[in-house]
Protein backbone atom coordinates (compact mmCIF):
# COMPACT_ATOMS: atom_id res chain seq x y z
CA UNK A 1 0.00 0.00 0.00
CA UNK A 2 1.45 3.24 -0.89
CA UNK A 3 -0.04 6.63 -0.20
CA UNK A 4 -1.90 8.45 -2.79
CA UNK A 5 0.08 11.95 -3.47
CA UNK A 6 -0.88 15.63 -4.39
CA UNK A 7 2.38 16.39 -6.23
CA UNK A 8 3.19 20.03 -6.79
CA UNK A 9 4.87 21.37 -9.02
CA UNK A 10 7.10 24.75 -7.61
CA UNK A 11 8.09 25.92 -10.60
CA UNK A 12 4.83 25.92 -12.60
CA UNK A 13 3.70 28.18 -9.71
CA UNK A 14 6.30 30.13 -9.97
CA UNK A 15 5.57 30.56 -13.48
CA UNK A 16 1.93 31.21 -12.98
CA UNK A 17 2.71 33.65 -10.50
CA UNK A 18 5.28 35.69 -12.86
CA UNK A 19 2.27 35.29 -15.76
CA UNK A 20 -0.19 36.98 -13.39
CA UNK A 21 2.39 39.76 -12.15
CA UNK A 22 3.24 40.42 -15.20
CA UNK A 23 -0.48 41.05 -16.52
CA UNK A 24 -1.75 42.79 -13.71
CA UNK A 25 0.82 45.50 -14.09
CA UNK A 26 0.94 48.14 -12.38
CA UNK A 27 -1.61 46.46 -9.91
CA UNK A 28 0.20 44.87 -6.98
CA UNK A 29 -0.79 41.04 -7.12
CA UNK A 30 -2.00 39.19 -4.06
CA UNK A 31 -1.95 35.66 -3.55
CA UNK A 32 -4.91 34.21 -1.59
CA UNK A 33 -3.89 30.76 0.72
CA UNK A 34 -7.48 30.51 1.97
CA UNK A 35 -7.93 26.54 2.29
CA UNK A 36 -4.57 25.52 3.10
CA UNK A 37 -3.76 27.38 -0.57
CA UNK A 38 -6.83 25.53 -2.01
CA UNK A 39 -5.00 21.94 -0.54
CA UNK A 40 -1.68 22.95 -1.99
CA UNK A 41 -0.32 24.04 1.78
CA UNK A 42 -0.48 27.63 2.80
CA UNK A 43 2.90 27.88 4.02
CA UNK A 44 4.57 26.60 1.43
CA UNK A 45 2.45 28.74 -1.02
CA UNK A 46 2.94 32.24 0.92
CA UNK A 47 6.46 31.16 1.12
CA UNK A 48 7.63 30.24 -2.36
CA UNK A 49 5.06 33.31 -3.46
CA UNK A 50 6.83 35.85 -1.36
CA UNK A 51 10.69 34.31 -2.70
CA UNK A 52 9.17 35.38 -6.13
CA UNK A 53 8.72 38.94 -5.05
CA UNK A 54 4.80 38.56 -4.10
CA UNK A 55 4.15 41.33 -1.31
CA UNK A 56 0.83 40.43 -0.39
CA UNK A 57 -0.86 37.60 0.97
CA UNK A 58 -3.95 37.14 1.58
CA UNK A 59 -5.37 34.55 4.04
CA UNK A 60 -9.36 34.90 5.26
CA UNK A 61 -8.35 33.40 8.37
CA UNK A 62 -6.41 35.59 11.23
CA UNK A 63 -4.82 32.26 12.99
CA UNK A 64 -3.40 31.45 9.35
CA UNK A 65 -1.94 35.14 8.78
CA UNK A 66 -0.45 35.34 12.60
CA UNK A 67 1.00 31.72 11.37
CA UNK A 68 2.71 32.54 8.80
CA UNK A 69 4.08 36.18 9.78
CA UNK A 70 7.66 34.47 11.18
CA UNK A 71 7.63 32.25 8.14
CA UNK A 72 8.15 35.48 5.54
CA UNK A 73 8.98 38.39 7.70
CA UNK A 74 8.32 41.59 8.54
CA UNK A 75 8.20 43.11 5.01
CA UNK A 76 5.08 41.35 3.34
CA UNK A 77 1.89 42.29 4.32
CA UNK A 78 -0.33 39.67 5.46
CA UNK A 79 -3.93 40.41 4.61
CA UNK A 80 -7.21 38.65 6.55
CA UNK A 81 -10.62 39.41 6.16
CA UNK A 82 -12.43 37.08 8.35
CA UNK A 83 -14.47 38.56 10.73
CA UNK A 84 -13.45 37.37 14.32
CA UNK A 85 -12.95 36.88 17.89
CA UNK A 86 -11.11 39.62 20.33
CA UNK A 87 -8.65 37.74 21.26
CA UNK A 88 -7.69 36.87 17.30
CA UNK A 89 -7.81 40.65 16.43
CA UNK A 90 -5.32 41.51 19.03
CA UNK A 91 -3.16 38.71 17.81
CA UNK A 92 -3.30 39.97 14.46
CA UNK A 93 -2.87 43.39 15.81
CA UNK A 94 0.90 42.58 17.63
CA UNK A 95 1.48 40.67 14.46
CA UNK A 96 0.73 43.41 12.01
CA UNK A 97 -1.93 42.15 9.75
CA UNK A 98 -4.20 43.87 8.28
CA UNK A 99 -7.48 43.24 8.46
CA UNK A 100 -10.65 43.27 6.30
CA UNK A 101 -13.46 45.50 8.15
CA UNK A 102 -17.42 44.51 6.88
CA UNK A 103 -19.63 45.61 9.49
CA UNK A 104 -19.63 48.61 11.81
CA UNK A 105 -19.68 46.16 14.89
CA UNK A 106 -16.29 44.66 14.38
CA UNK A 107 -15.04 48.13 13.02
CA UNK A 108 -15.84 49.12 16.57
CA UNK A 109 -14.04 46.05 17.80
CA UNK A 110 -11.05 46.59 16.37
CA UNK A 111 -10.54 50.17 17.25
CA UNK A 112 -11.21 48.68 20.69
CA UNK A 113 -8.43 46.32 20.61
CA UNK A 114 -6.24 48.54 18.77
CA UNK A 115 -6.40 50.88 21.99
CA UNK A 116 -6.07 48.12 24.33
CA UNK A 117 -2.88 46.53 22.92
CA UNK A 118 -1.29 49.80 21.73
CA UNK A 119 -0.92 48.60 18.45
CA UNK A 120 -2.20 50.96 14.92
CA UNK A 121 -5.17 49.32 13.25
CA UNK A 122 -4.55 49.03 9.65
CA UNK A 123 -8.02 48.70 8.33
CA UNK A 124 -9.07 48.00 5.05
CA UNK A 125 -12.99 48.99 5.01
CA UNK A 126 -15.29 46.78 3.01
CA UNK A 127 -18.21 48.44 1.07
CA UNK A 128 -21.13 46.44 0.04
CA UNK A 129 -21.21 46.84 -3.72
CA UNK A 130 -24.24 44.54 -4.55
CA UNK A 131 -23.49 40.74 -3.64
CA UNK A 132 -24.81 41.52 0.12
CA UNK A 133 -22.62 39.57 1.83
CA UNK A 134 -20.73 41.83 4.17
CA UNK A 135 -19.82 45.44 3.38
CA UNK A 136 -20.91 48.75 4.79
CA UNK A 137 -23.61 49.54 3.28
CA UNK A 138 -23.67 52.95 1.12
CA UNK A 139 -25.65 54.25 3.88
CA UNK A 140 -23.36 53.60 6.74
CA UNK A 141 -20.09 54.35 4.89
CA UNK A 142 -19.45 57.90 6.02
CA UNK A 143 -20.02 56.95 9.58
CA UNK A 144 -17.41 53.93 9.29
CA UNK A 145 -15.04 55.94 6.92
CA UNK A 146 -15.19 58.93 10.01
CA UNK A 147 -14.79 56.12 12.91
CA UNK A 148 -11.18 55.17 10.92
CA UNK A 149 -10.33 58.25 10.13
CA UNK A 150 -10.82 59.88 13.28
CA UNK A 151 -12.77 62.89 13.12
CA UNK A 152 -14.84 62.01 15.86
CA UNK A 153 -11.95 61.05 18.30
CA UNK A 154 -8.40 59.58 17.77
CA UNK A 155 -8.31 56.48 15.73
CA UNK A 156 -5.34 54.54 16.50
CA UNK A 157 -6.19 53.29 12.95
CA UNK A 158 -5.18 53.99 9.43
CA UNK A 159 -7.44 53.42 6.32
CA UNK A 160 -5.17 51.21 4.23
CA UNK A 161 -7.43 50.28 2.06
CA UNK A 162 -10.56 50.19 0.41
CA UNK A 163 -12.45 47.04 -1.19
CA UNK A 164 -15.35 45.03 -1.82
CA UNK A 165 -15.89 41.41 -3.78
CA UNK A 166 -17.84 40.59 -7.00
CA UNK A 167 -20.16 38.04 -8.02
CA UNK A 168 -17.88 37.53 -11.52
CA UNK A 169 -20.81 36.28 -12.96
CA UNK A 170 -22.21 38.93 -15.56
CA UNK A 171 -20.34 42.01 -16.73
CA UNK A 172 -23.26 43.92 -16.29
CA UNK A 173 -23.59 43.29 -12.19
CA UNK A 174 -20.00 43.68 -12.00
CA UNK A 175 -19.68 47.19 -14.31
CA UNK A 176 -22.80 48.14 -11.39
CA UNK A 177 -20.35 47.10 -8.72
CA UNK A 178 -17.54 48.57 -10.23
CA UNK A 179 -19.45 51.75 -10.29
CA UNK A 180 -20.76 51.60 -6.94
CA UNK A 181 -17.01 50.96 -5.67
CA UNK A 182 -15.54 53.60 -7.25
CA UNK A 183 -18.43 56.02 -5.69
CA UNK A 184 -16.90 54.79 -2.05
CA UNK A 185 -13.64 55.10 -2.92
CA UNK A 186 -14.60 59.31 -4.37
CA UNK A 187 -15.74 59.47 -0.51
CA UNK A 188 -13.28 58.49 0.85
CA UNK A 189 -10.82 60.46 -0.69
CA UNK A 190 -13.28 63.99 0.12
CA UNK A 191 -13.50 62.25 3.72
CA UNK A 192 -9.54 63.18 3.89
CA UNK A 193 -8.26 59.20 3.07
CA UNK A 194 -4.24 59.72 1.44
CA UNK A 195 -5.31 57.63 -1.25
CA UNK A 196 -6.11 54.10 0.14
CA UNK A 197 -5.62 50.78 -1.69
CA UNK A 198 -8.40 49.84 -3.84
CA UNK A 199 -9.36 46.17 -4.41
CA UNK A 200 -12.26 44.79 -5.53
CA UNK A 201 -11.24 41.49 -8.56
CA UNK A 202 -10.65 37.89 -7.72
CA UNK A 203 -9.12 35.33 -10.64
CA UNK A 204 -12.20 35.74 -13.17
CA UNK A 205 -12.14 39.45 -13.02
CA UNK A 206 -8.70 39.86 -12.66
CA UNK A 207 -7.68 38.16 -15.82
CA UNK A 208 -10.29 39.42 -18.08
CA UNK A 209 -11.65 42.75 -17.10
CA UNK A 210 -8.79 44.94 -16.65
CA UNK A 211 -10.62 47.50 -16.16
CA UNK A 212 -12.47 46.27 -12.77
CA UNK A 213 -8.80 46.47 -11.21
CA UNK A 214 -7.53 47.81 -8.62
CA UNK A 215 -3.86 49.32 -6.97
CA UNK A 216 -4.29 45.26 -5.72
CA UNK A 217 -6.10 42.40 -7.29
CA UNK A 218 -6.93 39.24 -4.97
CA UNK A 219 -5.69 36.02 -6.61
CA UNK A 220 -6.21 32.42 -5.43
CA UNK A 221 -7.32 29.95 -8.01
CA UNK A 222 -5.92 31.11 -11.07
CA UNK A 223 -1.92 31.17 -9.62
CA UNK A 224 -2.56 27.74 -8.60
CA UNK A 225 -3.77 27.37 -12.25
CA UNK A 226 -7.48 26.22 -11.52
CA UNK A 227 -9.31 27.58 -13.78
CA UNK A 228 -13.39 28.54 -13.72
CA UNK A 229 -15.73 25.84 -14.26
CA UNK A 230 -16.96 26.89 -17.55
CA UNK A 231 -14.47 29.41 -18.05
CA UNK A 232 -12.09 30.07 -20.79
CA UNK A 233 -8.59 28.62 -21.40
CA UNK A 234 -5.90 30.31 -19.55
CA UNK A 235 -2.88 30.96 -21.85
CA UNK A 236 0.29 31.26 -19.80
CA UNK A 237 -1.17 29.44 -16.59
CA UNK A 238 -1.55 25.82 -16.21
CA UNK A 239 -2.25 23.68 -12.71
CA UNK A 240 0.12 23.07 -10.19
CA UNK A 241 -0.81 19.61 -8.94
CA UNK A 242 -0.97 16.47 -10.05
CA UNK A 243 -3.00 14.34 -8.05
CA UNK A 244 -1.31 10.69 -7.89
CA UNK A 245 -2.20 6.88 -6.81
CA UNK A 246 -0.76 3.33 -7.33
CA UNK A 247 -2.26 0.40 -8.80
CA UNK A 248 -2.77 -2.04 -6.26
CA UNK A 249 -3.67 -4.99 -8.27
CA UNK A 250 -5.24 -5.89 -11.82
CA UNK A 251 -8.35 -8.31 -11.56
CA UNK A 252 -11.40 -8.99 -14.02
CA UNK A 253 -10.25 -6.29 -16.40
CA UNK A 254 -9.72 -3.64 -14.21
CA UNK A 255 -6.94 -1.77 -11.91
CA UNK A 256 -7.65 -1.26 -8.64
CA UNK A 257 -5.74 2.00 -7.54
CA UNK A 258 -5.49 2.97 -4.12
CA UNK A 259 -7.29 6.01 -3.61
CA UNK A 260 -11.01 6.33 -2.71
CA UNK A 261 -13.74 8.10 -0.97
CA UNK A 262 -12.14 8.29 1.99
CA UNK A 263 -9.29 10.67 0.62
CA UNK A 264 -11.54 12.95 -1.17
CA UNK A 265 -12.46 11.63 -4.24
CA UNK A 266 -16.04 11.92 -5.00
CA UNK A 267 -18.09 8.88 -5.54
CA UNK A 268 -20.14 10.08 -8.53
CA UNK A 269 -17.14 10.73 -10.17
CA UNK A 270 -17.45 6.74 -11.33
CA UNK A 271 -18.48 6.60 -14.81
CA UNK A 272 -17.88 10.08 -15.57
CA UNK A 273 -14.58 11.52 -16.45
CA UNK A 274 -11.13 9.45 -17.56
CA UNK A 275 -7.87 9.33 -15.69
CA UNK A 276 -4.04 8.92 -16.77
CA UNK A 277 -2.52 6.07 -17.37
CA UNK A 278 0.51 4.83 -18.64
CA UNK A 279 -1.34 3.92 -21.80
CA UNK A 280 -3.11 7.00 -22.25
CA UNK A 281 -6.98 7.53 -20.85
CA UNK A 282 -8.75 5.10 -19.00
CA UNK A 283 -12.57 5.17 -18.10
CA UNK A 284 -13.02 5.74 -14.46
CA UNK A 285 -15.38 3.08 -13.65
CA UNK A 286 -15.81 2.71 -9.95
CA UNK A 287 -15.39 4.44 -6.65
CA UNK A 288 -15.14 2.35 -3.52
CA UNK A 289 -13.90 3.78 0.09
CA UNK A 290 -10.27 3.47 -0.57
CA UNK A 291 -9.73 2.36 -4.22
CA UNK A 292 -10.76 3.58 -7.40
CA UNK A 293 -11.55 1.28 -10.14
CA UNK A 294 -10.15 1.92 -13.58
CA UNK A 295 -10.37 0.09 -17.22
CA UNK A 296 -7.46 -1.89 -17.13
CA UNK A 297 -4.70 -1.45 -19.99
CA UNK A 298 -2.52 -3.66 -21.92
CA UNK A 299 0.38 -4.75 -19.13
CA UNK A 300 -1.09 -3.10 -16.38
CA UNK A 301 0.78 -4.13 -13.60
CA UNK A 302 0.49 -3.45 -9.60
CA UNK A 303 2.58 -0.37 -9.00
CA UNK A 304 1.99 1.56 -12.50
CA UNK A 305 0.93 4.98 -11.50
CA UNK A 306 -2.40 6.93 -12.28
CA UNK A 307 -3.27 9.93 -12.74
CA UNK A 308 -6.66 11.51 -11.63
CA UNK A 309 -6.11 15.10 -12.69
CA UNK A 310 -3.22 16.97 -13.37
CA UNK A 311 -1.35 18.99 -15.57
CA UNK A 312 0.56 16.12 -17.90
CA UNK A 313 0.41 14.17 -21.16
CA UNK A 314 -0.99 11.05 -20.59
CA UNK A 315 -4.72 11.68 -20.89
CA UNK A 316 -5.46 12.74 -17.37
CA UNK A 317 -8.22 15.67 -16.56
CA UNK A 318 -7.51 18.71 -14.84
CA UNK A 319 -9.49 19.21 -11.22
CA UNK A 320 -11.64 21.62 -13.40
CA UNK A 321 -12.76 19.33 -15.98
CA UNK A 322 -13.41 16.58 -13.21
CA UNK A 323 -15.38 19.03 -11.32
CA UNK A 324 -17.15 20.31 -14.45
CA UNK A 325 -18.41 16.32 -14.85
CA UNK A 326 -20.30 16.93 -11.83
CA UNK A 327 -21.03 20.25 -11.85
CA UNK A 328 -19.10 22.00 -9.13
CA UNK A 329 -15.38 24.01 -9.05
CA UNK A 330 -12.02 22.76 -9.09
CA UNK A 331 -11.38 24.22 -5.76
CA UNK A 332 -14.10 21.91 -4.52
CA UNK A 333 -12.40 19.01 -5.67
CA UNK A 334 -8.68 20.12 -4.76
CA UNK A 335 -9.96 21.23 -1.04
CA UNK A 336 -11.59 18.17 -0.16
CA UNK A 337 -8.18 16.01 -0.60
CA UNK A 338 -7.78 14.68 3.26
CA UNK A 339 -4.54 14.67 4.96
CA UNK A 340 -3.62 10.94 4.24
CA UNK A 341 -2.84 12.23 0.65
CA UNK A 342 0.65 13.18 0.65
CA UNK A 343 1.54 16.95 -0.37
CA UNK A 344 4.37 16.73 -1.70
CA UNK A 345 6.01 20.10 -3.71
CA UNK A 346 8.67 19.37 -6.33
CA UNK A 347 10.60 22.13 -8.58
C1 LIG B 1 -11.56 33.51 -2.21
C2 LIG B 1 -11.47 34.96 -2.34
C3 LIG B 1 -10.65 35.55 -3.32
C4 LIG B 1 -9.89 34.72 -4.32
O1 LIG B 1 -10.80 34.13 -5.21
P1 LIG B 1 -10.28 33.30 -6.49
O2 LIG B 1 -11.47 33.20 -7.35
O3 LIG B 1 -9.82 31.99 -5.95
O4 LIG B 1 -9.18 34.08 -7.08
C5 LIG B 1 -10.55 36.92 -3.35
N1 LIG B 1 -11.22 37.69 -2.48
C6 LIG B 1 -12.02 37.17 -1.54
C7 LIG B 1 -12.75 38.09 -0.61
C8 LIG B 1 -12.19 35.80 -1.44
O5 LIG B 1 -13.00 35.29 -0.50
Amino acid sequence: MTRPELRIDETVFRRNLAVLRDRVEPSSLMLVVKDDAYGHGAGWAAETAVTAGVDWVGTYDIPTAVGLRDAIGSGPRLFAWATSADDEIAEALIAGVDLGVGSLAYLERVLAQSERVGARARIHLKIDTGLHRSGLSAGEWAHGLDRVLGHGGHANADLVGVWSHIAEASDEEDDAAHRRFLGAVDEAARAGASSPLTHLTASAATWARPELRGSLVRVGAFCYGIRSADGPELPGLAPIASLCARVEEVRDGEAVVGIGALDGIPSILAGRVDVGTPAGPRPLRAVELATVHVEAWPGAVPGDEVVLFGPGTRGESSATTLAESIDTVGEEILTRLASRVRRRHVS
